[in-house]
């Protein structure tokens, strides 16, 4: 199902381009269809926004995705805390062959 009755201010139906942006990458959304060179109208919206008051399921599929990523955000997070120790053991044993080096000098 690629085609939908959404069409753009200048009454084309419109096209449905991936977004790009750092902020939304990979995220569809509506757009005019001409290219630049033909002066494209303003029209955006983007395509989850469409679906999410339509089906149900798309909402809940949406949670889950979030559930997801917010489970591995906690895993990443007790990965990194799991990391700080050796960390900063390795930094204590630097400062102390540091401190051996400077006092074996003087
Ligand atoms: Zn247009």
């Amino acid at each position: 199902m690629a085609e939908y009755d959404v069409f753009c201010e200048c009454k084309r139906s419109a096209a449905i381009r991936t977004s790009r942006t750092s902020k939304n990458p990979g995220r569809r959304f509506w757009c005019c269809a001409r290219l630049k060179n033909e002066k494209p109208c303003n029209f955006f919206m983007w395509l989850d926004n469409e679906t999410m008051g339509l089906a149900d399921d798309g909402l809940e599929e949406k949670l889950k995705q979030l559930e997801d990523k917010l489970a591995r955000k906690s895993m990443k997070n007790k990965q990194l805390k799991k990391q700080k120790p050796e960390q900063f053991m390795y930094f204590c044993i630097v400062i102390v062959v540091m401190f051996a080096v400077m006092v074996l000098k003087l």
